[in-house]
């Protein structure tokens, strides 16, 4: 198995230009330099070629942006393009977090888009999925997520597919200090991963790095960390305090 464990820090739009790079100093002194796990901080927009710049001389440090639009360039007034992404060595850039699906009205389709003009510039998704309190409510998420999955991401050839990350974000636990379980992550990323395998190969789901989202905090790392088919955290409030990110990444 040679998936890559990973933590991602989700700053949103949250900090300024001085607090923000100050934070990416801090990360990047304090993180742990083990070769087999990544960090990735995604900062808003303003921060992103600093911190790109900052971490470039790291082999498990990365940066990310928090969304990109499907074209190359054009009248699009406020967006950013992946060719600009991929000019300032930004690596990865997420996609389909629940904000951008419920604030933007980002659909299937959209995303399903953006995924193939991240990956045609060569950078790597980390694709959100999750359901709300309601559908977990009535016992359907993991139908949910596969559906997710499947419109957005099932299209892409087996090599494509092996470049997704992708990040189980149950809405129910985001920002709102309820965190699932480590059965509850563990159960959705067993069956995402068989869905992964029969659509594409026992091969191709055992290397996917499938990240849990939601209040994860330094107090609850491990005890998901630990589930076997938790390989990480997309982290967004403790994310904001190098103190406790670099814990949440230590407890990996
Ligand atoms: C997120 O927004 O990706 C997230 C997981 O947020 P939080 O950790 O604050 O719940």
């Amino acid at each position: 198995m040679t998936r890559k464990k990973i933590v991602a820090g989700n700053w949103k739009m949250n900090l300024d230009y001085q607090s923000g790079i100050k934070l990416a100093k801090k990360v990047r002194a304090a993180a742990s330099s083990a070769s087999d796990k990544l960090v990735i901080m995604a900062p808003p927009a303003i921060h992103l070629k600093s911190v790109a710049d900052l971490l470039s001389d790291s082999k498990y440090l990365y940066c990310a942006a928090q969304n990109c639009h499907s074209e190359d360039s054009g009248a699009y007034t406020g967006e950013l393009s992946v060719p600009m992404l991929k000019s300032i060595k930004v690596d990865y850039v997420i996609l389909g977090h629940s904000e951008r699906r419920a604030y933007f009205a980002e659909s299937s389709e959209m995303l399903k888009a953006k995924v193939d003009q991240v990956l045609a510039h060569g950078l790597k998704p980390i694709f959100c999925c999750g359901e709300s309190l309601a559908i977990r409510q009535s016992g359907m998420q993991n139908d949910y997520v596969a559906n997710q999955i499947a419109q957005s991401l099932f299209h892409l050839s087996a090599k494509e597919f092996g470049k997704v990350v992708i990040a189980y974000e149950p809405i129910w636990a985001i920002g709102t200090g309820e965190t699932a379980s480590p059965e509850q992550a563990q159960n959705m990323h067993a069956s995402l991963r068989k869905l992964i395998a029969s659509k594409y190969s026992k091969a191709v789901a055992e290397n996917c790095s499938i990240l849990y989202g939601g209040s994860v905090k330094p107090q609850n790392a491990s005890a998901l960390f630990s589930q076997p088919d938790v390989d990480g955290g997309l982290v967004g409030g403790a994310s904001l305090k190098a103190e406790d990110f670099c814990k949440i990444a230590d407890a990996m």
